[in-house]
């Protein structure tokens, strides 16, 4: 239930809490169906804030009061009040501290929304960020507020044999009827949403950690008893973060003990509860057999991201939730950073700069474009976006290219020092690192206010007389909502120069005495010149290298240029960009042949290139996998005025179609080389190997010869290992293959106790290409292990389908729409959460033709008129009609 009109908040109007709870004594009777909360509050005015009233209004929703306490009297009714969303006590006193104890009920079992208390299979857990503490009892919930909390957990033995919160247990007993309990104390401070609680039937894996300073730490993770076999590589991931973030940021860990929980139903990716992490079980579970080599990377990442926030996010926190950046920027590039080093630097910048540019450089050029650090919300919850984590990442990765690694470690060394133990800003952090390193960055704290991704022009002009190229760039920030004029941002370009046989051209600015060979351009104003000198002939230039901002660059090139880069840059980056550029322009002119209705030719220099990358041996076998993907369909439709989906499906495959007529016979070699069993292999040998022949097979299976059907069906049958058994799996089922459905079939009975891996399945079949997928995905929700309830799966069926399917979500007689329209409809209901970042893929609607704007609009109108729609939705919705 919600108002009539959703509130909006903004970060304008904060003020500092009225009270403070310095203290919490929570007890929880556990039951699936009514669970007894008591929560003891030792609360104080806060001396900082001028308030003066003498309320004290608590944070509540959907629970059931039962009594309230205060300093041991209870209350009547006319003490207090309660409305949908708080608990107003009249008068509590003003001059010295006070304690509240309230008792309230909440009904797990019926939470489908996820956040709160809830029940997983048979697991009792909590998801508090960002607002789903006031779930579980009243409070101050804003993460402002930073209490101690002891925690008991009382249950019945053989329903919750595991009762964990977070710090260290202190205290265990047994009770009547077959009762126990359990006390935790958690020593550090903390806001509410880093609180956590899980109990029920689960197993533990346990591993031990030493720190730098000798300590020894207990690690744990929990699973259900099926799943023990599933752990190894989430505990080989959390020691290799431990040690990571030692020796790059000098942060050791603080408590004995850390907890991994891995639960089958889970709004998002993970979440940092201090000493008590809880995991979707996606990000922990991996077994050769069951999880593919990304798989195997994103646990990494995700366990490192959730370790690495125990000191960006948890020690220092945020002071409300516009800056959320602060620590999620933050801690994303620190994760990049640690899977950079574990696997290839070269390949993670690439695959991070996929996803900016493709879904996050959509979303700040849509309705619901919003800066780094938002102004204004309906829905925090709305608010962890691609925006605020991986643009958030860019510009912390942006204060690393200008004050250099160690100048940033001084930064980053000031900022713990000087905030440890308190709730901050994202203003906080920037000072850390100008004074850290005595820079003024007083322009660049615009990356955090202003929303829209700056396009940058450059034009050279090389003039021979003088050896010397000139270089004039300029930049534009469109505008987004509520902001239509920008200022110029700082944006460090990285850039080198090559001379026509590839070796290095010195970059010699006029003003500077050395030559080096890159430099790193600093653009402020609107526009400016930069003059390089000492050019014996016109360089090649190479720039915007490792995607040094997140800016759209252009700069007029020809075909051979991008051809002569994707040969001879040694920047890993604009080496593979320079590919891309050159593949998304044949790929974009063949589009306007498509829809003119001319023939499709491919012009040579694409062969070509191809075949010169093919041709080459590669040390980093991943990193030349890369080199053999065309840009995506989303990334080509990003870079179209208005995006024809089928045009960019056809135009592309026929470009692959091309590639494997004529590139075959060493796409065979290719694969046949590499195609060796290594199951169980992890190093990155291996992993390239894989993604080389996996590649390959790709290619060759559009062909659709019964040679290359029985090549890949032989690989499907005989793969030990998931990435295998997956890649062969997907060229089956995207192509024309005979053993489609049977192959299917048999997946699903090999897999079918394995819920990740059901998953894989039903995403593969909904993102397929061919013709008859609308009509399976319609099929699949009928299917007995589909569920709504179940945020991996609809993600799995619905997000796949709406997301990674643009041939046939976008489908010209509508019928996509409205199967999302229909599915968020009935999320809306169910999970709010889930429900709105459904509602993403529609939008984008302003980019398309007038007949799917028509269809698509028509969907969020209706989807504005569902009864009780939930705030989450309604400012999605709304704020795409608008
Ligand atoms: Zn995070």
């Amino acid at each position: 239930m919600r108002d009539a009109n959703p509130q909006t908040v903004y970060l304008k109007d904060y003020t500092v809490p009225e009270y403070l709870i310095h203290e919490v004594d929570l007890k929880f009777n556990l039951d699936d169906e009514c669970t007894q909360v008591t929560a003891k509050l030792k609360i104080s005015r806060n001396p900082e804030s001028s308030h003066q009233s003498e309320a004290l209004t608590l944070h509540g929703e959907k629970l059931e009061l039962i009594s309230v306490l205060l300093n041991g009297e209870a209350l009547s009714k006319d003490d207090y009040q309660q409305t949908p969303t708080a608990l107003i006590i009249h008068q509590v006193p003003q001059k010295q501290a006070f304690e509240v104890i309230i008792e309230n009920h909440i009904n797990p079992k019926a939470n489908t929304a996820l956040e709160g208390l809830y029940l997983s299979k048979s697991m009792l857990c909590t998801q508090c960020e960002a607002e789903g503490f006031r779930k579980i009892t009243y409070f101050l919930d804003r993460p402002d507020v930073m209490s101690r909390f002891t925690t008991t957990l009382i249950g019945d033995k053989s329903r919750y044999p595991v009762l964990l919160s977070n710090g260290n247990k202190i205290a265990q007993g047994e009770l009547l009827e077959n009762d126990h309990w359990v006390t935790w104390e958690d020593p550090f401070a903390k806001p509410c949403y880093l609180f956590a609680l899980v109990a029920g039937q689960l197993d533990c894996v346990a591993d031990r950690f030493t720190t730098m300073s000798g300590r020894n730490i207990d690690l744990q993770i929990f699973v259900e008893n099926h799943d023990l076999d599933k752990c190894a590589h989430a505990m080989q991931a959390l020691k290799n973060a431990m040690l990571w973030d030692e020796q790059v940021y000098g942060r050791e860990y603080d408590l004995d003990l850390y907890m991994i929980v891995a639960v089958g139903h889970f709004n998002m990716g993970a979440m940092e509860n201090k000493g008590l992490n809880v995991f979707n079980t996606k990000f922990v579970l991996a077994r050769p057999d069951t999880a593919t080599d990304s798989d195997y990377e994103h646990i990494e990442g995700v366990i490192g991201h959730e370790y690495f926030h125990n000191w960006t996010g948890n020690r220092i926190t945020c002071r409300d939730w516009f800056q959320l950046s602060l620590k999620e920027g933050f801690t994303v590039f620190r994760d990049q950073e640690f899977t950079g080093d574990r696997t290839s630097k070269a390949v993670k910048r690439i695959e991070d700069v996929n996803m900016l540019r493709t879904r996050q450089f959509a979303e700040d050029a849509g309705p619901m474009a919003h800066p780094i650090r938002p102004d204004a919300y309906i829905e925090i919850n709305n608010f962890y976006t691609l925006t605020v984590y991986e643009k958030g990442a860019e510009v912390v990765r942006m204060l690393h290219t200008l004050l250099g690694a160690e100048g940033f470690r001084k930064g980053s060394d000031l900022y713990f020092q000087r905030h440890d133990g308190q709730a901050v800003t994202c203003d906080d952090f920037v000072n850390a690192m100008q004074d850290a390193n005595g820079v003024d960055l007083t322009e660049f704290r615009r990356w955090y206010a202003q929303a829209g991704t700056p396009l940058v022009n450059v034009s050279p002009q090389y003039d021979e007389a003088s050896q010397t190229l000139h270089l004039t760039i300029s930049q534009t920030s469109p505008p987004t909502p509520g902001q239509p004029v920008k200022e110029p941002l700082p944006i460090p370009l990285r850039l080198g120069l090559l001379y026509s046989d590839g070796s290095i051209a010195p970059c010699q600015l006029k003003e500077q005495s050395a030559s080096k060979n890159e430099t790193v351009l600093q653009l402020t104003e609107k526009e400016q010149q930069f003059i390089f000198t000492g050019l014996k002939e016109k360089p090649v230039i190479s720039i915007l290298r490792g995607f040094s901002s997140p800016v759209k660059l252009t700069m007029e090139r020809s075909q051979d240029e991008l051809a002569f880069l994707l040969r001879h840059d040694c920047d890993t980056f604009n080496r593979w960009e320079a590919g891309q550029q050159l593949s998304s322009r044949i790929i974009l002119n063949l589009i306007e042949d498509w829809r003119d209705g001319r023939e499709l030719k491919i012009e040579p220099v694409i062969v070509d290139a191809f075949q010169q990358v093919l041709e080459q041996s590669w040390e980093d076998l991943s990193y030349f996998s890369l080199l053999l993907n065309l840009p995506s369909e989303i990334y080509l439709a990003e870079q179209m005025q208005v995006i024809d989906p089928e045009g960019i499906h056809y135009a592309r495959e026929k470009v692959i179609l091309t590639l494997a007529e004529q590139l075959q016979k060493r796409f065979l070699e290719l694969y046949q080389l590499y195609h060796k069993d290594e199951s169980g292999q992890f190093d990155s040998g291996a992993i390239g190997r894989r993604r080389i022949k996996n590649a390959c097979l790709a290619y060759l299976s559009v062909l659709n010869t019964p040679e290359i059907q029985s090549l890949s069906l032989a690989q499907f049958k005989s793969a030990k290992n998931m990435t295998d058994q997956m890649a062969a799996l997907s060229v089956i089922v995207n192509n024309e293959h005979p053993g489609k459905l049977q192959c299917l079939t048999d997946f699903y009975q090999q897999w079918q106790n394995e819920a990740l891996v059901i998953d894989k399945w039903f995403a593969l079949q909904a993102s397929s290409p061919m013709p008859e997928t609308f009509d399976t995905v319609t099929g699949l929700l009928d299917h007995p292990a589909f569920d709504m309830k179940n945020p991996n799966r609809v993600r799995s069926l619905v997000g796949a389908f709406s997301q990674a399917n643009p041939l046939h979500f976008h489908a010209s007689n509508g019928q996509g729409y409205r199967f999302l329209g229909d599915r968020i409809i009935e999320l809306n209901t169910l999970n709010p959460q889930v429900a709105s970042r459904m509602l993403s893929a529609l939008t984008q609607w302003r980019r398309f033709d007038e007949t799917r704007q028509q269809l698509m609009k028509d969907q969020l109108e209706r989807i504005m008129t569902t009864d009780a729609i939930s705030p989450d939705v309604y400012e999605v919705a709304s704020k795409s009609l608008a």
